[in-house]
């Protein structure tokens, strides 16, 4: 349960003064529904109020704050003139400016022969100085107050400044003293504050410095966050590991049949890939290995062998493809294999019903079939296993943990291979998952061509449809993508329909349409003919991103590539340059081009390494985007910026680490301080993994 003293802060925002209903929406938009949403809602600027000069000494284009005698009021004669004060000190005067004026209101905050003090940017206009709706008006008792630094708030549209500031210092007000949970060693060694200074100190900025990541309360609040985060990690996987593993050693006798039939040796990182896995698998406790693996890097044939290496211990497998095409596809090119090993293979989508499926149920349940490879349909409640004892996940990034746990709980599936080929960078890789076993397949299969990789605005697009029509004298198979922007699918798929009826017309019988509308019947038989049939070009939107391998095709037209991410066009390239032919990726882009489009697109055409890549764009955008937050189950961190304090990450894990060791249920004092941390990051699934709740 969660601890008194953090109720106040669990409280929804309405219960803050000035938040009501029709705030509430901007408010969860903002910052979250609750209060301690809004501690979390750190400065990004400051306005400094404390320059309090004389008119005479006044620079204008500042902010200052100014003592001043009210001389009279100048209402205009015409209401589109701005109404004005006249005010003075004793070197000078200078004038306050007011658009669409309300005379009585003004008359009252500013009467004549009254001193007070005002605060805003000063301007001149010609020869006067001025200052147009001053931010504050106020009393001569109120200039200390006045005379301050205020923080900036990031806002959002119906949210002023004033009304986010006074919120935030609503939520501030509630914050209580807590008990420290950070290693006393190493919080004297940062010279840090405890939590709540720190938390007040960073919303007190003085100065732009006090904005940076590295300052003692941002990187202390930072480093809370990213603690709270790997104590989460670790528990789960404390809680992994105190489930038995079941060892599983094949003897060879499946593997060696199937590396026969291969038209191809295994790669040196293959080779060691296979050994990590069944090092894993042989072992006493449950594997959770991440097999890391450019696009073509050969991913699939390592995955078969760890499932036909469970089959020869008598157990059955699973391989889980994120999409339908992908699953079909795997099946496709494993069943050759499961065949000449003489292992008995089944899909299963959701697609698949009726007949069929329950042949595939009732083979899953009495064993007889051995291996399944299927979408998330594979983990309904009705499908049920005889001995499952492995699953294999293909890029693991289109699954959320949800499923990932839900595969965890399909009872005796204990062991657990994720395959991604977007390489996640080693920071993101350590929040995400804490110390996950990584495999990395670093080199490509030998006879890889380069792609040369090229890019031109879309004003030139017709010349590329010329040029393709001399390439498919050369050139077996072309890829045509058209982007699909989530909030406007329909837009998008009219964009590649047209350019399908349009390439249709050119090169008639030649041309396929694939996107994520299509039923999953019609997808298939377009793939299959692009695959096998009389189809040369393939247009598609993002579809085709994941996996997809036909290794004809060399050439690949990507339309409007600054509006694709930067793992993403790497993806999609890794669709060509499979094959024996040399590849071409042509960059369509509409101008002007950004600057981080610029940037994104002259790294594509300088490097094709896969990691590099994953680096520059991690660099490029920050970690959030780069998995897509929620779909990869990465945390969403609001107070730690992974690229700026990777050295905590690896801090807050050794600390993590130690402090479960000393004190696996967290009793003593120290422990109960690190419970309430992970209640106040809101990490309460966690806490139910201690061994005693
Ligand atoms: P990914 O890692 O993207 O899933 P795949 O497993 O689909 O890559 O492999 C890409 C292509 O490379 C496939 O056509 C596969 O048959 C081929 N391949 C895999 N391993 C090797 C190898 N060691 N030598 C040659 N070709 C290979
Ligand atoms: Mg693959």
């Amino acid at each position: 349960m969660r601890p008194q003293i953090l109720y106040p802060l669990f409280a929804p925002v309405t219960s803050l003064a000035g938040v009501g209903p029709r705030l509430k929406k901007l408010y969860e938009r903002l910052a979250g529904g609750s209060v301690v949403g809004l501690l979390w809602h750190l400065p990004s600027g400051l306005i400094d109020r404390r320059y309090a000069p004389k008119i005479r000494d006044a620079q204008e284009g500042k902010i200052a704050t100014l003592t001043l005698w009210i001389d009279g009021h100048e209402p205009p004669g015409n209401p589109r003139l701005p109404y004005r004060v006249r005010c003075r000190d004793e070197t000078g005067f200078l004038f306050l400016v007011f658009f669409h004026a309300r005379a009585d209101y003004l008359e009252k905050v500013l009467p004549v022969g009254a001193e007070r003090v005002v605060s805003g940017r000063l301007e001149r206009f010609r020869d006067r100085l001025q200052i147009t709706h001053p931010d504050h008006i106020g009393t001569l008792a109120e200039l200390e107050s006045l005379k301050r630094v205020e923080p900036v708030y990031p806002l959002t549209a119906g949210l002023t400044l004033k009304m986010v500031g006074k919120t935030v210092r609503a939520a501030l007000a509630r914050a209580p003293e807590l008990p420290e949970w950070i290693d006393p060693a190493y919080h004297a060694r940062q010279g840090w504050a405890d939590w709540h200074a720190s938390l007040m100190k960073a919303h007190a900025p003085e100065s732009e410095a006090d904005l940076d990541h590295s300052t003692k309360p941002r990187a202390r609040l930072a480093y809370d966050e990213l603690f709270a985060n790997q104590l989460a990690v670790a528990l789960v996987r404390a809680h992994q590991r105190r489930l038995a593993g079941r060892p599983l050693k094949g003897d060879g006798r499946l593997r060696a049949k199937a590396l026969a039939a291969l038209p191809f040796a295994l790669t040196r990182s293959q080779e060691a890939a296979v050994r990590d896995i069944l090092a894993d698998m042989a072992g006493e406790t449950r594997m959770l290995r991440l097999l890391q693996g450019d696009v073509g890097s050969g991913k699939t044939i390592v995955a078969f062998l760890t499932l036909l290496n469970a089959v020869e211990a008598g157990a059955q497998g699973v391989l889980m493809a994120p999409t339908e095409i992908l699953a079909r596809q795997h099946f496709q090119t494993m069943a050759p294999l499961a065949q000449a090993a003489g292992v008995r293979l089944a899909l299963l989508t959701g697609r698949d019903k009726g007949k069929p499926r329950e042949v595939v149920l009732a083979g899953l349940k009495d064993g007889s079939i051995e291996i399944a490879i299927g979408t998330h349909a594979l983990f309904q409640e009705e499908v049920a296993f005889k001995n499952i004892a492995i699953a294999v996940v293909d890029e693991q990034h289109r699954f959320g943990v949800h499923q990932r746990l839900l595969l965890a709980s399909k009872g005796r599936v204990v062991d657990m291979l994720v395959m991604t080929a977007t390489p996640i960078p080693r920071t993101l890789m350590l929040a995400a998952y804490g110390d996950m076993d990584v495999s990395c397949l670093i080199e490509k299969p030998a006879g890889r061509k380069p792609i040369d990789t090229r890019t031109l605005p879309l004003q030139r697009l017709e010349e590329v449809i010329t040029a393709l029509r001399r390439a498919l004298d050369k050139v077996a198979k072309i890829y045509w993508v058209c982007p699909l922007v989530e909030e406007s699918e329909a837009i998008d798929l009219a964009a590649a329909t047209e350019r399908y009826h349009q390439l249709s017309g050119i090169f008639p019988g030649l041309v396929g349409l694939v996107h994520g509308r299509l039923k999953g019947s019609e997808k298939d038989k377009v793939m299959e003919a692009f695959q096998r049939g009389p189809l040369r070009i393939l247009v598609a939107t993002t579809v085709i991103e994941v996996g997809v391998d036909v290794p004809e095709a060399s050439v690949m037209v990507i339309e409007h590539a600054e509006r694709f991410g930067l793992a993403q066009l790497h993806q999609l390239r890794g669709r060509i340059g499979r094959g024996q032919t040399a590849s071409t990726c042509l960059l369509l882009y509409a101008t002007p081009l950004g600057e981080t489009a610029r940037a994104r697109l002259a790294i594509l055409r300088e490097t094709d390494d896969g990691f590099r890549i994953a680096e520059e764009d991690f660099r490029l955008r920050g970690p959030g985007e780069i998995l897509g937050t929620r779909q990869s189950g990465l945390p969403d961190f609001r107070l730690a910026d992974l690229a700026a304090h990777q050295e905590l990450l690896a801090a807050a894990r050794d600390d993590a680490r130690l402090a479960l060791e000393r004190d696996p249920e967290l009793k003593s004092p120290r422990g109960h301080a690190i419970r309430t941390l992970l209640y106040l990051f809101e990490r309460d699934a966690a806490i139910k993994y201690l061994r005693s709740g």
